[in-house]
């Protein structure tokens, strides 16, 4: 049996913030259960919700160093869905409202969870072949155990794998702090090896001292090589080229599955979502106060309102959308200005736009399921998991062609009858423009056309069956 450690900052259903908690939540279940055994390690964060913290139940605890601290460590235990969870407890790193916050406070509670995930194996008794690190929250794993943990037998054999969820977070704060923080001399905070731009970088360390490298689709392993996003990390993404390889994410197909969803008022398949899928819509017109229309071409935006996902594209575009024959439905929250922008249009346009500034797992599926097209116009994109989710509903991706969105979006060519989406190459308002007016022409005026293009993006398959296959090609690798 393989034993195969998951590290992360969030995992769902016990705590999710973004696309990360998706995968760390849906992936180890996925794994051949005959030859692979798959835990994950999470913190135990105040915030997560009763429900959850009553499932847990208390393993041990014990004191550990952190450079001049002791600090006390709490491991519980929960299985869900027939997978292993492990948690750390440590009230005052994991106490506030949500997982993440500032910076400074975050750079000390990431070290002291790597430090603690590897302290706590032995005494858990549960000795991974593989950890399988994800993001910079868990980037000084590699470094630690590489550095430390390497010398004591139980450790000896054990691999590393960095997954690069997102490029743009790399934890990175000044090096006297974080050596501080570490107790890590200063040998490790050079430019081959933690240091970057002068400051420490978390990321940057596990990338450098993990034995494999992974991001979460093809395009964004070759784009992360190239100024534009390498996010000033394009040469090191060079140097490590031999080690890193691009998988792509797959969802939940048992979650995400609009046959059965509980959270959508009609169920619909690929065979009867012609008659089906609009009364989804219906419900959603009727309770957002949207003019109630089967016919409407109704857009789909559920997002973080942050730049990366191409919102300053929309929002130069929106007034100019809005004069189009099509409603939309933003569920989204994020950088304030995107949110007003939002609430503007919502307010100019009462029956087109509908602003939901919140978060909601149960409406997110109501709006997956209700419209006809899904609009993600990223700047970049690692890997994406709302355009699968869009697919999987029957609800047409309007995407640019970058990262992720690329490579699982396969643009309508009206020639072949072939493609699952829209998609444009530059990032530019007008061609986004254009390529929502396309798709509205194929809605409207060529509806079998359209219900083929619906066919085809049910049909596709973006379960983990594919990926986890990949990811166990990779463990059988670097396991001797
Ligand atoms: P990222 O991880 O960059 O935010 P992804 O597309 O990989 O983007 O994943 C986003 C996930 O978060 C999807 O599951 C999406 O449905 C969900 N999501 C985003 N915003 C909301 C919201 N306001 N309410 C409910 N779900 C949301």
């Amino acid at each position: 049996m393989k034993k195969i450690l998951f590290a992360a900052s969030e995992g769902v259903p016990f705590i999710k913030t973004g696309g990360l908690a998706d995968v760390v939540g849906s992936l180890p279940k996925c794994f051949n259960k005959d030859e692979y055994d798959v835990r994950v390690i999470l913190p135990k964060y105040i915030c997560i919700s009763d429900e959850w913290k009553e499932k847990m139940s208390y393993m041990t605890h014990f004191y550990m160093d952190l450079a001049w601290r002791s600090q006390y460590v709490g491991i519980l235990e929960a299985e869900y869905d027939g997978v292993k969870y492990y948690f750390i407890d440590n009230e005052f790193y994991f106490a506030g409202p949500r997982p993440y916050g500032n910076i400074y406070e975050d750079i000390e509670k990431f070290a002291f969870f790597s430090k603690a995930v590897l302290s706590a194996l032995p005494i858990i008794g549960f000795q991974p072949d593989v950890i399988h690190c994800h993001d910079w929250q868990t980037g000084l794993i590699p470094v630690f155990l590489k550095a430390d943990f390497h010398e004591n037998e139980f450790f000896r054999n054990m691999k590393s794998i960095m997954t690069i969820h997102n490029l743009k977070f790399q934890g990175a704060w000044d090096i006297r702090t974080v050596r501080d923080i570490t107790g890590l001399p200063a040998y490790y905070f050079t430019s081959d090896k933690l240091e970057a731009y002068g400051d420490a970088n978390y990321l940057k360390g596990g990338i450098v001292y993990a034995d494999a490298v992974t991001t979460v689709s093809n395009t964004y392993a070759e784009e992360i090589k190239t100024p534009f996003y390498g996010e000033r990390l394009e040469g090191l993404m060079q140097a490590r080229a031999n080690a890193l390889t691009g998988i792509v994410n797959g969802i939940d197909y048992d979650v995400f599955n609009p046959a059965t969803d509980p959270a959508i008022p009609a169920k619909y398949d690929a065979r009867t979502f012609r008659k089906e899928k609009i009364k989804n819509k219906r419900a959603l017109q009727k309770k957002l106060g949207l003019e109630q229309d089967d016919k409407k071409f109704m857009i789909g935006i559920i997002s973080r309102l942050t730049d990366q996902k191409g919102f300053d594209l929309i929002a130069y575009m929106m007034d100019e959308m809005c004069q189009l024959d099509v409603q939309f439905v933003v569920l989204g929250t994020g950088e304030e200005r995107y949110e007003n922008m939002f609430r503007h249009f919502a307010w100019k346009y009462k029956d087109k736009v509908s602003a939901n500034i919140y978060y909601n797992e149960d409406m997110s599926h109501q709006v997956y399921a209700a419209c006809d097209a899904f609009l993600m116009p990223s700047l970049f994109e690692p890997c994406g998991l709302s355009q699968l989710m869009s697919l999987r509903y029957g609800t047409i991706p309007i995407v640019r062609e970058t990262g992720g969105l690329k490579d699982t979006v396969e643009p309508y060519n009206e020639y072949e009858n072939t493609g699952t989406g829209f998609s444009f190459a530059n990032y530019n308002a007008h061609e986004m423009l254009r390529t929502v007016q396309y798709a509205m022409d194929v809605f409207y005026n060529r509806k079998r056309e359209w219900n083929k293009l619906v066919d085809r993006a049910m049909a596709a398959d973006f379960s983990w069956t594919v990926s986890a296959k990949e990811y166990e090609k990779l463990y059988d690798g670097l396991i001797l």
